[in-house]
């Protein structure tokens, strides 16, 4: 029988409602949510470990790193075939992301949660566990980087986000949809996976800010995050990667003072590319030097420069971010 690792660290699936303030807080052990998957030990081997118990709001950079670090030892281990890890919703995405370009597995990562808690109707975490557990031991998902399974979906790290903040469905995975699905415990893949880099890191070097922009932004909030000493900029940008004139001045500097600018859309489907000519188009942008990332939203696209920036290799951001 395969070998899976549970790693539980907090989020709704977690949680039960507090009756003295009628909001969810931390209340459910790791042994607690297993128990309510009935027959678990019927596909795996299980074995769990208590990370944490925090919601994704309490999430940092570091604690990103650190889970990297302790899911990394747990699949050099012979005995372990796959990891489940259990996260909050809200920055779920981050987090996924993050173990998805620091660590270099054929192994089966999965990552899940729950949108309900466990004192609401329709607790959705046992059955996210399920499948994730499902995912976890089939060969099907080997080689695929870290996974998210949700509501029997699943989709990759690199290119899911959470888009409802509180349907069951709420990750989707734009432009393409799921990259498969669990269909009566057995994984169904309905498409290859993007082939991409992973980094290795010793620590995490500063932060990168994320900008999102609006009609008539001026450079004041690009300023605020060159002052500040952010090593790099995204910029969640106007369609297909252009911004308002006014922060033109803004970029210029930043990219004076050699911190990387980082541009997608905040559109949530479809790509960046340097279509425009005009003041503050894309075109303008690549030409300033300025790098795009293609279809990631921007809480990601600070993620990969993060990682990017920390890396011990050598740096090459032309590699490391697209060439549209
Ligand atoms: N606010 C919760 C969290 O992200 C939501 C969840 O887990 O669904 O921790």
């Amino acid at each position: 029988m395969k070998k899976v690792a549970l790693v539980f660290n907090g989020g709704t699936i977690s949680m039960k409602i507090d009756e003295k303030i009628n909001a969810a807080v931390p209340g459910l052990s790791g042994e607690e949510i297993l128990s309510m998957v009935t027959g678990a030990d019927e596909f795996a081997d299980i074995e769990s470990y208590s990370f944490s118990e925090k919601p994704s709001p309490h999430i940092s950079i570091e604690d990103m790193f650190r889970l990297s670090n302790f899911i990394n030892e747990l699949v050099n281990r012979e005995d372990i075939d796959g990891v489940v890890l259990t996260h909050g919703t809200d920055t779920l995405e981050e987090t996924a992301y993050f173990l998805d370009l620091t660590i270099n597995t054929e192994k089966v990562i999965v990552v899940t949660g729950a949108m309900r808690s466990s004192s609401e109707l329709g607790y959705d975490g046992p059955f996210n566990l399920a499948t994730s557990i499902c995912t976890a031991i089939s060969e099907e998902a080997k080689g695929r980087g870290v996974l998210v399974c949700f509501n029997g979906e699943l989709h990759c790290a690199s290119e899911v986000t959470k888009a409802n903040s509180m349907a069951l469905n709420a990750f989707r995975t734009p432009n393409f949809g799921p990259i498969g699905i669990v269909d009566n415990n057995q994984v169904v893949f309905h498409r290859k996976t993007r082939k991409h880099k992973t980094y290795k890191l010793d620590k995490i070097i500063g932060d990168v800010a994320l900008i999102k922009c609006v009609s008539g932004m001026n450079s004041d909030f690009v300023e605020f995050a060159i002052d500040k000493g952010y090593k790099g900029i995204v910029i969640e940008a106007l369609g297909r990667g252009n911004v308002p004139p006014l922060m033109l001045p803004g970029i210029k500097k930043a990219l004076k003072k050699e911190i990387p600018v980082i541009v997608v859309s905040r559109c949530f489907e479809g790509r960046v590319r340097e279509a425009y000519g005009y003041e503050g188009g894309g075109k303008m942008l690549k030409d300033l030097g300025v790098f795009f990332e293609e279809d990631m939203p921007g809480q990601k696209a600070r993620i990969k420069l993060l990682v990017v920036l920390s890396s011990k290799e050598n740096l090459n951001l032309n590699e490391a971010f697209n060439e549209v």
